[in-house]
């Protein structure tokens, strides 16, 4: 039997965080957590460190790191806490880590990811954000440094699953027509359109099939969410934005399909539960347990579609204007809608006004071209800058 894996997850407080290092425990002599990270719930990060005894835990600030190192030690582990983006970095690209799980919600993401990267891991990516940001640079260095991408947005990894077997080898997707990319609509699929000025932060986290963290449950209540993995299927699988199509499927069965030349479309079903495809990334091209109850089909018994409704859903608009804009534009696409979905999360907006912010900032600030960091790191600025400029105007 060969030695475990050692894992990094970083986001381990959040969402996926969570359900991967379930999918984690489910096998020890497979997998080792080597390191965790956490922003903001230490009392949850320590506690996931006495559960797991990771070799590193990253958190946000020094004097947090000196609290949980103390406190680590108190009870016996002899885990090194780190803080900060340094940290971060530092745990993503240690020689020791086979394989990293980047679920850090946002922007904040982009560098530790992108180390893991530049390390050569096995990159799990759930954190879209950076992919979206910085879509050609970012596939440069998978390809430079012989990093192994696998998607974990559940969408993604079905897409992945439902290409051709070569494709997952590097060779081009022979015979493939489009993307279907499904949608499940959210919460406000069928309320009334006057009504959505009104509808409380609360009412957009609750979604209907899936349980995630507040950034991303508001997005897919916007439908940004499916505006942002459009961006992120164009760079993972090499399409054109015309080639990808959102289909509104309720149900959140059929994680996405893969329509071919010869009239086959294939499709990836599973019931809504994050730990399928973090399961399937870790083991690939193996197949481990998740945890995940199988599918009862009699009890679906139906499965619905539709045409998704800009007029409703405006951010899927801007987003595909951003991705076929290309350059900097979903990097500030990206940026204004963190601001504004911050802002309407502290109730300082209303839920129609994400994407008011959004074209406002686009329309502002011109794309450039991108070719390197420093330029998605300044359009990142810069977008942030003219939503919060919004903001204070609105505030006057
Ligand atoms: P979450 O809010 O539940 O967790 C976010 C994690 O990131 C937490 O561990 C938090 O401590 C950490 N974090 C937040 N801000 C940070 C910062 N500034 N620096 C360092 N760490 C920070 O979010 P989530 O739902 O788990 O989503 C994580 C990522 O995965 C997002 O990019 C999201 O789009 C993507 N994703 C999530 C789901 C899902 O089902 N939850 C599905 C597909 C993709
Ligand atoms: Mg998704």
């Amino acid at each position: 039997m060969s030695a475990p894996q050692q894992v990094c997850v970083l986001g381990a407080t959040g969402s996926i965080g969570l359900s991967t290092l379930d999918v984690l425990a489910r096998h020890p002599q497979r997998y080792s957590v080597f390191a965790i990270t956490g922003h903001s719930r230490l009392a949850e990060l320590e506690a996931l460190c006495l559960a797991h005894r990771p070799r590193f835990a990253v958190v946000a600030r020094d004097e947090q790191a000196r609290h949980l190192q103390g406190a680590l030690r108190a009870a016996g582990l002899d885990t090194r806490v780190l803080a900060g983006e340094p940290g971060l970095c530092e745990v993503a690209g240690h020689p020791e880590v086979d394989v990293v799980m980047a679920a850090i919600v946002g922007a904040a993401g982009l560098k530790p990811t992108l180390a893991a990267v530049q390390a050569g891991k096995r990159v799990l990516l759930a954190n879209k954000e950076a992919l979206v940001m910085s879509g050609a640079l970012f596939m440069h260095e998978v390809q430079a440094h012989g990093a192994v991408l696998l998607p974990i947005d559940s969408e993604h990894n079905a897409i992945f699953q439902c290409m051709p077997g070569d494709y997952a080898r590097g060779l081009e997707p022979v015979g493939v027509r489009r993307i279907l990319l499904t949608a499940s609509g959210g919460p406000f699929r069928e309320t009334p359109l006057e009504r959505l000025a009104e509808v409380s932060p609360e009412q957009a986290c609750a979604h209907p099939n899936w349980s995630m963290g507040r950034k991303i449950s508001v997005d897919s209540a916007s439908m940004m969410n499916k505006g942002l993995e459009l961006i992120e299927a164009c760079w993972l699988f090499d399409a054109s934005p015309s080639k990808v199509e959102v289909v509104i499927h309720p149900q959140s069965v059929i994680h996405s399909l893969v329509d071919y030349v010869d009239g086959s479309v294939l499709a990836q079903l599973g019931n809504p539960d994050m730990r399928t495809p973090i399961a399937h990334a870790l083991a690939w091209p193996e197949r481990i347990d998740s945890g995940v109850s199988p599918l009862d089909l009699f009890s679906i018994a139906r499965l619905d579609f539709q045409a998704p409704d800009e007029q409703r859903f405006p951010c899927l608009r801007l987003a595909r204007q951003a991705a076929e804009a290309g350059g900097s534009a979903p990097a500030m696409l990206n940026a204004a809608n963190e601001v504004a979905v911050a802002a309407f999360l502290e109730r300082r907006i209303r839920f129609t006004e994400i994407a008011v912010i959004i074209d406002e900032v686009l329309n502002r600030e011109a794309a450039t071209p991108v070719e390197s960091l420093d330029v998605v790191l300044e359009a990142d600025r810069r977008a942030r800058e003219a939503a919060q400029a919004w903001l204070r105007g609105r505030a006057r």
